[in-house]
């Protein structure tokens, strides 16, 4: 989902306070007001479940007059074999029905009659497994779609969320090129196929990762989606997949067979489970902002109004961008998201959620979806865009903000002071970033590194995005540079730095990554470009076709280099817990800016990590970083220092050499980092 951080800018603004107020339980508009005299209902039995007792379904619907389920052989073709009627129950809201027997196999679609007319079938809100292109919902055995050892199979372990490495990925761009060596191209089963590799014989897909080091991949939407025709996947189209239509049950497309329900069902868990196996965690994308319809949307087909935010005169609001947004203030929106996320969790064993848009949802919703993870799993990490891409009704003091992020618990937000700062600003191709040679934005970097927290040193007030510590802990903070939004770092810097050969662009990619991978908070990556992969320009490729967006492998055999310093990366970040501080205020005593004048010493950065920090085995760590396209020099403090990044190599064991200190010279565009035991 493209960023907007315009109206962040302008939420700041409001935000003169930082005391939490009780929330009243108001509608953000006249219009939404009839909505709160609805009864709600947020048990686990809404639409379907099948006991030994037989099939029963129950719809939460309460301004229906009448409602129904029309039951199918087939998920897409056919009339419906019966219909039932469905009775209602006015203290939750809900229509039941059941048929007495298990219906494994059959198809069912929900269809309500109200303001004097039917309205179209839906599959309903909660379903769990669907037909081709997610009209129908399925009845299945989910039992069935367990891979072997599912009962014990879990992610990894997380102790601080500054500890997660995220690597951001498409499925498709991840395995459809012909030199991923995979078999299972743009399927979820591409990442279980181990010893794939590039024709220059380098490993991709799931053995890529585990070389790589990163300890999360984030997979862009894989709920069901609307855009991709699953009923004709030979087209090979190709979607991001931010247009949810089924929230709960995985997107047909990237399954080997989207017309039997269970397959993706399986598919899916079976990817899970090979990540889980490797030690990787999974995180999925969550659009709960936004439906790809309006009225059409299964929102809208089960209870009309009521799902979305309006405007006083009935008219969609639009924080999205996408024609409507969500209502997560309102109790049963709320309830949901969190109910949605939980079953994520419970039946997939889903390790993250990223949420798009969050600023569309309200604290509240994103304080409880966070506490309810943690009762299943205390590793969860939730984090989200702070931001919304247009006005809502939603007060800018109730939005999950970037600003608000420290008036929630457990939920952190990304960091686009860091992203802008160090590698351009995203409205403009041509604008460059600290680690680019543009001038003036040391102090937006130095937000970054202390992961927007409260430093002595830091003056929020010249901060480009920010202009005051939004973060009371590093662990609220996920710092990056580029993700699939806006042109990847590649192309970035391709644009932004038209005069320079890729071999030095190669050298502004190691430094700004760096910049990421040693900051407080946790570090964020896009696919592909610790190999160097391009979008050949292109900056939204939401639906570009795979020759866009697909890894080109062969990349990776041509920047080995650059391959290999990411992984030191990596490497330094897992073996060093002084860039993985916890707290604010260890990163306050521990984390110290040396003296530089930026008017003389422009796009230089230098810090220590001093005392052993976070039980560091390395006494002092320093980090200096020249953005400039000339070497620059700087005095280091003497001593016996061990070179661990120098001239754009990297060794996380810090045998590059040593040094004594003394006046020290940074090359051109990259990063020295010493340390001392
Ligand atoms: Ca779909």
């Amino acid at each position: 989902m493209n960023n907007k951080t315009i109206l962040t800018a302008m939420a700041a603004a409001f935000l003169g306070w930082t005391g939490v107020a009780a929330t009243p339980v108001m509608a953000q508009s006249t219009y939404d007001a009839q909505f709160l005299t609805y009864p709600t209902y947020s048990g686990d039995d809404l639409e379907l479940v099948v006991d030994n007792s037989g099939t029963h379904f129950k719809l939460w619907s309460p301004k229906a007059t009448q409602a129904r389920v029309n039951l199918y052989d087939n998920g897409h073709t056919g009339s419906a074999w019966t219909t039932l009627n469905m009775t209602y129950d006015e203290a939750t809201g809900t229509w039941s029905a059941m048929f007495p027997e298990k219906l494994y196999g059959k198809f069912y679609t929900f269809q309500i009659y109200q303001n004097g007319k039917w309205l179209n079938e839906t599959p309903g809100v909660w379903a769990k497994a669907v037909g081709v292109n997610g009209k129908r919902a399925a009845i299945i055995d989910f039992d069935i779609t367990d891979p072997a050892g599912w009962e014990k199979d879990k992610g990894p372990k997380v102790d601080n969320f500054s500890d997660v490495i995220i690597y951001e990925m498409h499925h498709r761009d991840m395995s459809m090129h012909p030199s991923s060596g995979i078999a299972n191209k743009g399927k979820f089963l591409a990442l279980t196929e181990p010893g794939t590799k590039s024709p220059e014989g380098l490993a991709t897909g799931i053995d890529h990762l585990k070389e790589l080091g990163i300890t999360h991949v984030h997979i862009l939407p894989s709920y069901d989606y609307n855009s991709v025709d699953e009923a004709n996947l030979q087209q090979n189209t190709y979607n991001w997949g931010y247009d949810p239509q089924n929230y709960n049950a995985p997107e047909g497309s990237y399954s080997t067979n989207p017309s039997d329900p269970a397959t993706r069902v399986r598919e899916m868990k079976e990817m899970i489970k090979a990540l889980h196996d490797a030690g990787i965690g999974v995180i999925m994308d969550v659009v709960y902002n936004h439906t790809a319809e309006n009225d059409g949307s299964n929102f809208e087909l089960t209870a009309p109004g009521y799902y979305h935010r309006h405007w006083d005169d009935g008219r969609y609001s639009d924080a999205s961008g996408c024609g409507n947004e969500t209502a997560s203030d309102l109790k049963q929106m709320s309830d949901y998201i969190i109910n949605s996320t939980k079953y994520w969790a419970d039946e997939y064993h889903i390790d993250g959620f990223r949420f798009d848009l969050m600023a569309i949802h309200d604290t509240e919703t994103m304080d409880k979806v966070a506490a309810e993870l943690k009762k299943i799993n205390p590793s969860i990490f939730v984090y989200g865009e702070g931001w919304t891409a247009g006005d809502s009704p939603l007060p800018v003091e109730r939005r999950a903000l970037k600003e608000n992020v420290s008036r929630m618990t457990d939920i952190a937000v990304f960091s686009d002071d860091i992203r802008d700062a160090v590698k351009g600003h995203y409205t403009d191709a041509s604008d460059r970033g600290f680690a680019s040679g543009k001038p003036g934005l040391e102090e937006t970097v130095k937000i970054g590194i202390v992961a927007a927290t409260k430093h002595p040193q830091v003056d929020y007030s010249k901060g480009n995005n920010s202009k005051f510590a939004y973060a009371d802990s590093p662990e609220m903070i996920v710092n990056y540079i580029s993700c699939h939004d806006d042109l990847c770092l590649t192309d970035k810097l391709r644009k932004s730095l038209p005069d320079t050969p890729d071999s030095i662009r190669k050298e502004v990619a190691k430094l700004a990554q760096t910049i990421i991978f040693t900051s407080q908070g946790t570090p964020f990556m896009f696919a592909g470009e610790e190999i160097f992969r391009d979008k050949q320009g292109v900056h939204n490729s939401y639906k570009s076709p795979d020759s866009i967006n697909a890894i080109d492998w062969s990349n990776k055999a041509l920047n080995i280099d650059l391959f290999n310093y990411y992984k030191g990366l990596t490497a330094l970040r897992k073996a060093h817990p002084a860039f993985r501080m916890t707290s604010a205020d260890m990163i306050a005593k521990h984390l110290v800016f040396d003296k530089i004048d930026s008017a003389k010493q422009p796009n230089l950065i230098s810090y220590s990590l001093k005392n052993n920090a976070n039980g560091d085995s390395w006494k002092e760590i320093k980090v200096i970083f020249n953005g400039t396209d000339h070497a620059q020099t700087l005095n280091v403090a003497k001593g016996n220092w061990k070179i661990v990044a120098i001239d754009g190599k990297i060794s996380p064991e810090g045998d590059l050499g040593a040094t004594r200190g003394g006046r020290m010279t940074i090359a051109p565009y990259s990063a020295l980092i010493l340390a001392m035991d």
